[in-house]
């Protein structure tokens, strides 16, 4: 007997990639990839990553809106989704990991002035410059949730000093800790390096800016791995154009693709990735789907809950 009517729905990833992982994961569901071919009042769960405004509108029935993406920002901010279901975003240890490895090797080439060696070499410039201990260079990690601590915990590890700035106060052994909108400058204020790491809400779009920017010390390396519309554009240019903002490492965008003629690409204090610090990866994905599914059926609290009002 079918347990759940489940529905993929998304844009931003293919179904082809996802199909087979989960419906070994979901043997007891009915999955379909096609949202046009059933009912939409008739089924039980999406699963979905960004899909475009209102698509989720005609499910009228749902139990739960599953997000196979760790962000769901475009998600929270769609009036026409289903209210009073319950939504849950993706976390996954694999994904998690995948972030931890690009912001130590992002931190470490920031830490070592990798970026300043490469400018060098692009001139055939042969000039030693003196980079401290790690014990001797103060990180911060903006957002310190699933992915920040996690981060915190590896920095800690390579000997860094780190910070942490969250909403509410978050304690994590051997991390200094600072809380809500009051503490944002004395935190910013020492951060030599700082890892974006804060999801993208009404509250936070647009916050690094000219001002939050002019807070950072002198020449500090900005690695944002979080959401491009937590950045000003001009803001940043302007500061890596004057030097204040010695390199920025930017894995996500404003527009994604990163529009051909944006500076950012051609940028001498700028590194580009294309949105890949933590990819996700189906396999482990269609895990926490399924547990997620076994808890929904058993009336257990699901994982990931996304607190709406909140925004993440
Ligand atoms: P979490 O929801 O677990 O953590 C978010 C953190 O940000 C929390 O510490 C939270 O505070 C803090 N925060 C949120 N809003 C505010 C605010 N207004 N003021 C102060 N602090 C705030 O998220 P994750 O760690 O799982 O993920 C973070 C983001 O990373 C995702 O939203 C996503 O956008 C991005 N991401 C990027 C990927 C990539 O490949 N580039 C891949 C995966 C995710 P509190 O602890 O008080 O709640």
């Amino acid at each position: 007997m079918t347990r759940f009517r489940v529905v993929f729905v998304s844009n931003a990833e293919s179904a082809e990639r996802w199909a087979e992982t989960l419906r070994a994961a979901l043997p007891e569901d009915a999955l379909c990839f096609e949202p046009g071919a059933v009912p939409p009042e008739e089924v039980d769960v999406v699963l979905t990553a960004a899909p475009p405004p209102g698509a989720l509108a005609p499910y009228t029935r749902l139990k739960l809106i599953q997000s196979i993406w760790m962000g769901v920002e475009t998600l929270v901010v769609d009036p026409t989704l289903p209210r009073d279901v319950p939504l849950a975003r993706m976390i996954d240890p694999s994904m998690t990991r995948g972030m931890v490895e690009s912001a130590a090797a992002h931190v470490l080439n920031a830490h070592l002035r990798l970026d300043e060696f490469a400018r060098q070499q692009r001139e055939a410039r042969w000039k030693l410059l003196r980079t401290p201990t790690a014990d001797q260079r103060t990180v911060g990690i903006l957002g310190m949730g699933e992915l920040g601590r996690a981060v915190a915990e590896t920095l800690l590890q390579l000997e860094f000093r780190v910070r942490g700035w969250s909403r509410t106060p978050r304690e994590v052994e051997g991390v200094e800790s600072f809380a809500g909108d009051a503490a944002l400058p004395g935190f910013l204020a020492d951060c030599e390096i700082l890892v974006v790491l804060i999801p993208l809400t009404p509250q936070t779009t647009g916050m690094i800016d000219a001002s939050f920017l002019a807070r950072l010390p002198d020449g500090a390396v900005l690695i944002n791995l979080a959401r491009g519309g937590l950045v000003r554009d001009d803001d940043l240019l302007a500061a890596l154009d004057s030097g204040r903002v010695r390199h920025a490492v930017l894995d996500v965008f404003n527009v994604e693709p990163l529009p051909p003629g944006h500076r950012f690409w051609t940028h001498a204090r700028v590194t580009v990735t294309p949105h890949v610090a933590a990819l996700t990866n189906p396999h482990t994905a269609a895990g926490f789907v399924a547990e997620n599914l076994r808890r929904l059926a058993a009336g257990a609290p699901l994982l990931g809950l996304v607190d709406r009002a909140r925004g993440y």
